[in-house]
């Protein structure tokens, strides 16, 4: 790949403004602009956060995302176009808001706030608060994200199993299952995480077997893509208090639709797809950016390739 022209498309400014990005890229031997959709083609390299047709005109392609369920992979090998994502930058961010859904559970800040905003001076039954040592996690998907959560929450004395396609310990966890166990893994756990990209066999992963099979204490968090839920089977355990809540960062719809019950109920958490969100973010993506360009200058292969 000859690189002589890399795109910033303006999609990214969902996430950070786009001209930081190109600042930052701006000390690599190539032009780095703003591109709007129509100036895609004119690109050697795009650097998006969107799905466009023009992608397939460019030789290599980064997604602000680590996720890439919105891009057609197959389209993309057959136009012989590289794709790489953003896995690896997440772990630190996504741990924390996962963290903060967590402490707010325990703690009951969640209610506290919600309180708050109508100036009632209500504090939580003697029963319902706790403290996070002694309870336990399991995480599914034991990439960047699930490690970052298991380091994270490990801090503050969460015991930390995990689930992934084979059940080869880490060591960030206690324990290891194999996804094939998913049930038997969450059925003693406090909190079920999940981490695990959108992929065939990941969609609808979460459904009516899986919350049946949680403690009826246990809380459920998804901060990987809103399909690997089974989304009105979730709305069933929490109306039916088979569970007792749920951190929602993401969903089947988004943004998630007025209309949706998960807004109203006390015992759920939305946030609008934003755990992965910091002011570092352009800086995380421009490090990659850099160091793949630095690797087809080599003639090296492109880290976090996808197609
Ligand atoms: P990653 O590539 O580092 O890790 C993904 C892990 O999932 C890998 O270890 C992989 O082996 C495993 N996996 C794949 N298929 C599996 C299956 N069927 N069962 C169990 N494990 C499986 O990616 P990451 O950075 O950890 O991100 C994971 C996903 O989380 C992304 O694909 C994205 O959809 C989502 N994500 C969401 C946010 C957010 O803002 N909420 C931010 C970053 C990533």
């Amino acid at each position: 790949v000859e690189l002589e022209r890399l795109g910033i498309q303006q999609s990214v400014d969902a996430i950070f403004p786009p001209a930081e990005l190109a600042t930052d890229l701006s000390v690599l031997p190539v032009e780095v602009t703003v591109v709007d959709e129509a100036e895609i083609a004119g690109c050697d390299a795009v650097v998006t956060r969107n799905h466009f047709e023009a992608l397939f005109d460019v030789e290599w392609v980064h997604s602000t995302q680590a996720g890439v369920d919105r891009f057609p992979l197959e389209a993309f090998a057959e136009a012989g176009v590289a794709l790489t994502n953003s896995t690896g930058i997440h772990g630190r961010t996504v741990g924390e808001t996962v963290a903060g859904y967590l402490l707010a559970f325990a703690r009951r800040l969640h209610d506290q706030l919600a309180s708050a905003t109508e100036r009632r001076w209500e504090r939580p039954a003697w029963d319902e608060a706790f403290t996070l040592p002694g309870t336990t996690a399991c995480v599914v998907g034991t990439g960047t994200l699930g490690r970052g959560i298991a380091d994270v929450i490990g801090s503050l004395g969460v015991e930390t199993v995990g689930v992934r396609r084979s059940d080869e310990p880490l060591p960030e966890f206690e324990a290891m299952y194999a996804v094939a166990d998913l049930e038997r893994a969450i059925a003693d756990a406090d909190f079920v995480i999940a981490a695990v990209p959108l992929t065939e066999t990941t969609r609808g992963l979460f459904g009516a077997a899986a919350f049946e099979r949680m403690r009826s204490e246990a809380y459920f968090v998804n901060v990987a893509r809103g399909a690997v839920v089974d989304e009105p089977a979730l709305i069933d355990a929490l109306e039916a208090g088979q569970i007792a809540g749920a951190a929602l960062d993401v969903f089947e719809t988004e943004p998630l639709p007025e209309a949706s019950p998960l807004w109203e109920m006390d015992e759920v958490v939305v946030t609008p797809h934003a755990a992965a969100y910091t002011r570092d973010y352009y800086r995380d993506v421009g490090e990659l950016v850099r160091d793949n360009v630095g690797r087809l200058e080599r003639g090296e292969a492109l880290a976090n390739r996808v197609v």
